[in-house]
């Protein structure tokens, strides 16, 4: 990649790794997931630095670990410690407990405390050093996502000068919302001593705008294109663009055609009969909508009794923040739908709704997806939805309805191949469900071809491509 700068610096709270103890070794693997797979290739060819928290035990030999990590890897690696007081105030409490839920729009679950913002202001700083200590100003530094919104300010306040990147994973709230935060104006702030900020969408990139430019009086819009916008705050101009991520379809779809999972998804069909299989896949979150779909899915059953025995709904909710109350409760109320729906439909040889509650491993998850006639993806509010994605990449045969809540960012995109629900609308999802069960296989494959079209050339490689792009001062047009 024809790059200005030398080595690219990716900054996130979590470092991409996976450490454990096996017969008293420590080993160290890098973990999953898309930005992983999309930022390696770059990090490797450039040599480049991940810096963020390690999220492991203090006993681990870190210092051992990150250099085997970067001599099999080909990137390096740069920890931040957190005490136990900050993963609980600036992490578990401002992050996840006011960030996060007010940039869902769920007002209704945020907590507004004094004292997790100062400590989140401290994380913040914290990580700044540290980017300070160790980058040098031919480095293109990377920052990602809500928890550390901050560390540009910091940056600029030690002095550094050079090109600064933000991209915010998570939704961006309307400027009502917004202003319910009592940091609003420092957070905003902070936020425009980026050179380039990216969101997932262009609703979120209007509304930081529309916020910046009613709560921030000395920014000022120089000029509007079509991926990004360019404003002007102070003496300084930035880009504010919207960047929608995606998943590394060329290899959701080789899994998916793979011996392994192709056997898996005849197996798990063979195994609940010749009845359609309607797939949803979460990590416990309120933001994730899951009570609202049980219920939709109930309302189907009631409406549309010939789709009772043919067909079953396989809820796959993954633990998540197990250590929050609110989490809790929520598998609580899960526990008690999934009870009461099987509890009244089903009958010898069927049961309506399957709950899984652990992860899958990635042959029975690609299994899933491969052979799940419709997928149900109906989260209140979601930045992107990688479910989404990785669903049409592993539909091989083509013949997977997609459901989709019109409030996961994945809509703009996919919201023509997909049958898009508003998931407070439990009769409307409950109708979404029986059209899609009914649908004929023509439709299935034309809105299938459609949608695997989207994601394959949309994929993750091109999204950081995209973004990179927009540090050049002619970026390329993305769609
Ligand atoms: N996933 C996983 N293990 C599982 C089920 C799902 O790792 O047992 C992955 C899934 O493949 C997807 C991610 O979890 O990449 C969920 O991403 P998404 O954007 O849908 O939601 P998030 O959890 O990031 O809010």
């Amino acid at each position: 990649m024809d790059n200005p700068y030398q080595r690219l610096v990716v900054v996130s709270n979590r470092l991409p790794i996976v450490v454990s103890q096996e017969d008293g070794d420590w080993q160290i693997k890098p973990g999953s997931g898309g930005l992983v797979t999309a930022l390696a290739p770059v990090l490797h060819e450039q040599r480049g630095l991940w810096i963020g928290w390690p999220g492991c035990s203090d006993e681990a030999p870190l210092d051992e670990l990150f250099s085997r990590f970067s001599r099999e890897q080909q990137y390096q690696l740069h920890g931040v410690t957190l005490t136990t007081e900050e993963v609980e105030k600036y992490y578990l409490g401002f992050s996840n407990e006011t960030l996060w839920p007010l940039f869902h729009d769920l007002l209704g679950h945020c907590h507004f405390n004094q004292e997790n913002w100062l400590c989140y202001g401290t994380v913040n700083r914290r990580f700044a050093e540290a980017i300070a200590e160790v980058s040098t100003k031919d480095d293109f530094i990377w920052i990602h996502d809500y928890q550390l919104a901050l560390v540009g300010s910091h940056l600029r306040d030690l002095g550094i000068r050079q090109s600064l990147a933000f991209f915010l994973h998570i939704p961006f709230p309307s400027p009502d919302l917004l202003r319910r935060l009592p940091w609003k104006t420092e957070l905003l702030r902070g936020l425009l001593d980026y050179d380039l900020i990216g969101f997932q969408t262009l609703r979120d990139r209007r509304n930081f705008l529309n916020s910046v430019l009613t709560m921030v009086p000395e920014t000022e819009v120089l000029s509007r294109h079509r991926y990004y916008t360019l404003l002007r705050y102070r003496d300084r101009t930035l880009k504010v663009g919207h960047f929608p991520i995606s998943i590394d379809f060329a290899q959701f779809d080789a899994a998916a055609r793979s011996p392994e999972v192709t056997d898996a998804a005849w197996y798990l069909h063979e195994h609940l009969g010749g009845r359609q299989l309607v797939l949803g896949i979460d990590r416990l979150d309120y933001t994730k909508g899951i009570p609202e779909r049980f219920l939709a899915f109930e309302r189907a059953l009631e409406k549309y009794p010939e789709m009772r025995k043919n067909l079953s709904l396989i809820q796959v909710v993954v633990p998540s923040r197990t250590d929050v109350a609110e989490y809790q409760q929520l598998k609580e109320e899960l526990d008690g739908l999934a009870g009461r729906i099987n509890g009244r439909f089903a009958e010898p040889g069927w049961m309506p709704l399957h709950y899984l509650y652990r992860s899958l491993d990635p042959v029975q998850l690609f299994a899933y997806y491969r052979t799940s006639e419709i997928a149900l993806v109906t989260p209140l509010r979601d930045g992107m939805n990688l479910v989404a994605k990785e669903y049409c990449a592993c539909s091989v045969e083509r013949k997977g309805v997609l459901i989709l809540s019109e409030f996961a960012g994945a809509a703009d995109q996919l919201g023509k191949g997909a049958l898009l629900v508003n998931p407070y609308d439990i009769e409307g999802t409950a109708d979404a469900i029986f059209q899609a069960y009914s649908m004929p296989e023509e439709e299935r494959l034309r809105r299938m071809t459609l949608l695997r079209a989207k994601v394959r050339r949309n994929n993750v490689h091109r999204w950081v491509g995209w973004f990179l792009a927009e540090t050049h001062p002619h970026g390329e047009p993305h769609g």
